[in-house]
């Protein structure tokens, strides 16, 4: 379905919880998320007709994200029957990769077809500073599990963090050559609860092209991500840049918290609730979601964070 202004909405990214094993810094505070009543939260049948519902408005892909998507115990289920939904032709999921050894040769059984990793640090002390709690090793070994397990594609995420990760950008971007993944920069975001970052923190990815100059235009569509790589990489090395050149005018996604919310935007405070509605009303809200869409979000800097009301692992990224 095509949102006010000739976009055309096919992308669902449907949060499954807002549970976490670890405590990004930028993401969620240190003590976690106080944990809501399970009768608030939605249930897998709910998230299954909400995604029906959805491939009924056009909704083609799903990204399959959290708070971390792999602490869900019923995540196998979920999968397979969203993988099942008519008019669904992909499924993704975003995760940070810590559960992956156990997991990834049934999440790909179970229909999903590609992957992202969420890691910003090849360094073992600070991979544990960032995320509060993580071990670098468990996620490399998800990194190579999600390989071996045969996804189509499999993706590394980085946040791009001034004074944190800056210095390590031709190892991360390095991993291209090494592996036929793709490597995404993604320019920090000011978020709601997301830490205390000082205004060098927020950089702009046109350092990455500073950084490594031997980086040259790749062909293929990376959608929100332009694309680039090492004339001997195995993978692209994308950069995400919503704050220093934001993709609105391209963005197709409509987001579904693990609280029942459709979110039409990510950094705006627009909120349709769907929990305990009949598969009409559902319709109705996913239609309004979509023709309320706002044009744009507003400017995002430092000093001028998210609309959104929420801290990230609350709506899923
Ligand atoms: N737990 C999973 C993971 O970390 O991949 C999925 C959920 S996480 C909220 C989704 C994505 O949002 C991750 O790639 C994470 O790095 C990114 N993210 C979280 N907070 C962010 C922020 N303040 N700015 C930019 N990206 C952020
Ligand atoms: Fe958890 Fe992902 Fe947020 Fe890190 S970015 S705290 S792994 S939800």
């Amino acid at each position: 379905m095509k949102d006010r202004f000739e976009r055309n909405i096919t992308y669902l990214r449907l949060s499954v919880t807002e549970l976490c094993n670890l405590r990004c810094r930028y993401c969620m505070p240190e003590e976690g998320v106080c944990k809501k009543k399970h009768e608030d939260m939605l249930r897998e049948d709910e998230m299954i007709q909400a995604v029906e519902t959805a491939a009924a408005l056009g909704i083609k892909k799903v990204r399959i994200t959290g708070g971390e998507p792999l602490v869900k115990k019923n995540i196998l289920p979920i999968c397979r029957r969203v993988a099942a939904v008519e008019g669904i032709e992909e499924v993704c999921m975003t995760t940070n990769g810590i559960l992956l050894p156990a997991l990834a040769k049934q999440l790909r059984e179970a229909g999903v077809q590609r992957i992202n990793i969420s890691l910003d640090t090849l360094d073992e002390k600070k991979y544990a500073q960032m995320t509060r709690r993580g071990e670098l090793r468990q996620a490399l070994l998800g990194l190579e599990a999600a390989l071996d397990a045969g996804f189509e594609k499999v993706k590394v995420n980085t946040v791009l963090i001034g004074g944190f990760n800056d210095d390590e950008i031709p190892a991360l971007a390095g991993l291209t050559r090494k592996y036929p993944i793709d490597v995404r920069f993604i320019e920090l975001m000011p978020m709601y609860d997301s830490g205390e970052f000082s205004p060098e923190a927020f950089l702009s990815n046109d350092i990455v092209l500073e950084r490594l100059p031997e980086l040259v235009p790749a062909t293929a569509d990376g959608g929100v991500a332009k694309l680039y790589r090492f004339p001997d990489g195995k993978g692209n090395v994308g950069l995400i840049s919503p704050i220093s050149a934001h993709f609105c005018q391209k963005c197709n996604r409509l987001r579904l918290t693990a609280d029942g919310k459709l979110k039409p935007c990510l950094h705006s405070s627009g909120e349709y609730p769907i929990k305990g509605k009949t598969m009409e009303e559902m319709l109705e809200q996913m239609k309004r979601a979509i023709l309320e869409k706002p044009e744009c979000h507003g400017a995002l800097s430092y000093g001028q964070p998210s609309g959104a009301k929420r801290s990230m692992n609350q709506i899923g990224g």
